[in-house]
């Protein structure tokens, strides 16, 4: 059963390519990626050879310039990849750390950090949550006091995707806590930098990508390596986090349907009281709910990705599609466990990785509450 978001024979080329890509590299490694609790940092610049990782960014920078129904279809693919960890961590350098650097930084920041990312020579991380705050994002302490062409950066970051290996932070700091939402500044760190360390965190799921505290003693940085003006990192990181979004939904919404098939072949096979599974009408009925929710997910963020190519403000769409995936991704993996019986509860089962794994969408980049607090707000509460 078709479930790509996009097939002209223009996307149906790039598709492949990735697909190959999933196949050849990522899909065979899927369990050692786990083993490892990261990516290989190596296949970065293979993608960067195939031209995956700056597909909407300026040819200028090495970038592809295409539109967004490209990133869909090359998360759709990387969705499944059999490794959301993987595919998480991709992500974070793809679309969640870089599009401000393309959208608002200096040309000499672009050269310096852009052009490497998108070759694949260096890997990004996003640092925004802190120890003492998550959803409330203006509540960061982190601080960068600036003394004279420097900044001097002090406090902490956690839950950080790609902690280990990311060559360069977008760091979110409080630059002047005396300007309300206008005392944020978005500032490039290279994690090489005196007074930079992490320490790796330990999780349940996701188990393909390193997440990890990070911890800034007195780190100085120049102040041209702010990205934008300096205190409009609030705004930016805001607008940074609806690609994050959406790419999160893209990908969530291929797992869960991927799921689902496979699902739909065990129920095939498996026998018991003398028919198949998937003879029996309880599996037929959740087997088309699940689907009518992975086909209302897929066209909810059919919908977003039209509105981001056509370049209208997606904001309430992407919020809705975050809350939304998320939820049906939680739905899907935990009827697809029960329909597996005891061997989805086994590590190997796609099933019971799947259960874990989709839990962190209702919370990573911005958690179910914080999608309605802001919906709520969107439609007039
Ligand atoms: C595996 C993983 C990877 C991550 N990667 C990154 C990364 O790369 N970069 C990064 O910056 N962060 C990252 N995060 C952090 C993630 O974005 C935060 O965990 C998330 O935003 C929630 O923040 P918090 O953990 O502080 O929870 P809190 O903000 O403390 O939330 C606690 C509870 O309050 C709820 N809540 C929130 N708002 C409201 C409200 N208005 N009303 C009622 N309840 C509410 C939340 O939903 C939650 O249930 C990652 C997290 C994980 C687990």
């Amino acid at each position: 059963m078709s479930h790509d978001l996009f097939s002209t024979p223009e996307h149906a080329l790039f598709r492949d390519t990735v697909r190959k890509f999933v196949e050849e590299e990522l899909r065979p490694r899927a369990r050692e990626f786990d083993a490892m609790g990261r990516f290989d940092k190596a296949l970065y610049r293979k993608m960067g050879d195939l031209g995956m990782l700056g597909l909407r960014y300026d040819p200028a920078y090495g970038g592809a310039g295409l539109d967004w129904s490209y990133t869909a279809v090359m998360y759709e693919e990387l969705g499944r990849a059999d490794n959301a960890g993987v595919t998480m961590g991709i992500s974070v350098h793809t679309d969640m750390a870089t599009p401000s650097l393309a959208e608002f930084g200096s040309e000499a920041l672009k050269q310096q950090y852009l052009v490497p990312s998108i070759a694949g020579e260096c890997v990004s991380a996003i640092a925004v949550t802190e120890p003492d705050a998550g959803s409330d994002v203006s509540a960061i302490q982190t601080r960068a006091v600036r003394q004279g062409d420097e900044w001097v950066i002090n406090g902490s970051k956690i839950y950080i995707t790609n902690a280990a290996t990311a060559d360069w932070l977008c760091l979110l700091a409080v630059t002047d806590p005396s300007a309300g939402y206008g005392g944020f500044s978005q500032i490039i760190v290279p994690t090489d930098v005196p007074g930079f360390r992490y320490e790796l965190l330990d999780k349940i799921g996701n188990l393909g990508s390193d997440t990890g505290q990070l911890f800034f003693d007195d780190v100085r940085v120049p102040v041209s390596n702010t990205i934008g003006e300096i205190g409009r990192g609030f705004q930016q990181q805001m607008k940074q986090f609806q690609d994050e979004r959406l790419v999160a939904c893209v990908s969530t919404v291929a797992g869960s349907a991927q799921l689902w098939e496979e699902t739909r072949r065990w129920a095939e096979q498996r026998r018991l009281f003398g028919k198949p599974l998937s003879k029996m009408q309880n599996t037929q009925f959740k087997m088309v709910e699940l689907w009518t929710q992975i086909t209302a997910a897929r066209e909810l963020v059919r919908a977003c990705v039209a509105q981001r190519v056509a370049g209208t403000d997606a904001t309430q769409l992407i919020t809705m599609a975050k809350l939304f995936c998320g939820r049906v991704s939680r739905q899907v993996a935990d009827e697809c466990i029960q329909l597996h019986g005891g061997y989805g509860y086994m590590r190997e089962s796609v099933a019971g990785r799947a259960f874990v794994d989709s839990r962190l969408v209702s919370i990573g980049g911005g958690s179910d509450e914080t999608m309605m607090h802001y919906l709520a707000k969107m439609l007039g509460f």
